[in-house]
């Protein structure tokens, strides 16, 4: 099969390699659309570190084609998505059902690497756990069925900011995950949602996905629109949807934009890892919280291809950007440039 083959930092290419094999409990699919993640990008840029040769690729959908031993939840021709996360199941927060949070906690095409490396779907194939399948209704193509998975890390950092309806709310980051973030939002009532990004095209998709407000941060006063939008209040909920270092900077900041007992979700890694201050009295005397948000849980995935099946959220046209594997770094240079939204791989 063809594989994009990630061999060091920088250093991609698609090579034919043995297909593989699904052993017992496996199932080999044939992947039919693959969706760059943000994550992926760091890894074939060196920023995070991970052990080569590696396929990278978690979001992903296709085709059921060959069963291992002992498969019986789903049948060859299946049309499937992943949930690419492996659990070891024994250790304290897997027997607390916390399972993103497992200790040895595994990703396919790298995602996480606490446990065992394994491959990911910027190939033809690619063999997975059959319990991790799920099967996609009639009525969600691959292109959805690939977004599941940003969709649920999205959602995961909705549950985690405790949204009510008639909530003001402020997202800082208007990338891929910022933007499901401003329609998970809307979708769950806030009457109010304030987006920041420096990118004018950004900010554009962001009012077209539901942003009332849209504000760019380096030629405009972030925290004086909060406070007019706000009467003087704050948000009730603030998403730092930006990754990179800048990130530490501004949960200082979204602290200082919160209401009382507001909460700031810190959605994205900080990479390289930078430290920052912030006035613990924000916390102490206005009940403020920061919360993490990592991944998601079954539970959540489950919901997010029941929002997407249900029609409740379009992500039709959320992907702008399309690409052959051979050209896949062409793909990498796209996402690179932030000029598109989702950007996909098709085998
Ligand atoms: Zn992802
Ligand atoms: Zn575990």
């Amino acid at each position: 099969m063809k594989a994009a083959v990630l061999y060091t930092v920088g250093c991609l290419r698609v090579v034919d390699i043995e297909t593989p094999k699904p052993g017992p409990g496996e199932v080999l699919i044939e992947v039919k659309a693959s969706t760059i993640c943000p994550t992926d990008l760091r890894k074939y840029l060196g920023h995070t570190s991970i052990t080569f040769p590696i396929i990278l690729g978690h979001e992903f959908s296709g085709i059921v084609t060959e069963l291992g031993e002992g498969v019986n939840n789903v049948a060859p021709q299946d049309r499937v998505t992943v949930f690419p996360i492996y659990s070891c199941g024994t250790c304290r927060y897997c027997r607390e059902e916390r399972y993103n949070l497992c200790n040895k906690l595994s990703g396919i095409g790298g995602a996480v690497e606490l446990g065992k490396k394994l491959n990911g779907s910027f190939a033809e194939y690619i063999v997975v756990r059959a319990e991790n399948i799920f099967k996609l209704p009639e009525n969600v193509d691959f292109e959805e069925g690939a977004l599941i998975e940003p969709l649920a890390a999205a959602l995961r950092g909705i549950i985690q900011s405790n949204v009510k309806p008639g909530d003001i709310s402020l997202v800082m980051g208007a990338g891929p995950m910022g933007l499901l973030q401003v329609m998970l939002l809307k979708k769950m009532g806030a009457a109010k949602v304030i987006v920041s990004d420096p990118l004018p095209h950004r900010r554009k998709w962001a009012r077209k996905y539901g942003a009332d407000v849209t504000v760019d941060p380096y030629t405009e006063d972030l925290g004086e629109i909060v406070n007019s939008e706000t009467d003087g209040y704050g948000v009730d909920e603030v998403i730092v949807s930006v990754g990179g270092s800048i990130e530490a900077e501004l949960i200082s900041q979204a602290l200082k934009f919160t209401s009382k007992s507001g909460t700031v979700v810190v959605f994205a890694g900080t990479w390289p890892l930078k430290y920052t201050t912030i006035d613990p009295n924000l916390i102490h005397y206005g009940e403020r919280r920061i919360v993490g948000s990592f991944l998601y849980t079954r539970s959540i995935f489950e919901r997010a291809l029941r929002l997407v099946a249900s029609r409740t959220l379009n992500l039709s046209d959320m992907i702008t950007h399309r690409y052959p594997l051979e050209r896949i770094e062409d793909a990498f240079r796209v996402v690179y440039s932030r000029e598109g939204i989702k950007v996909a791989v098709l085998p």
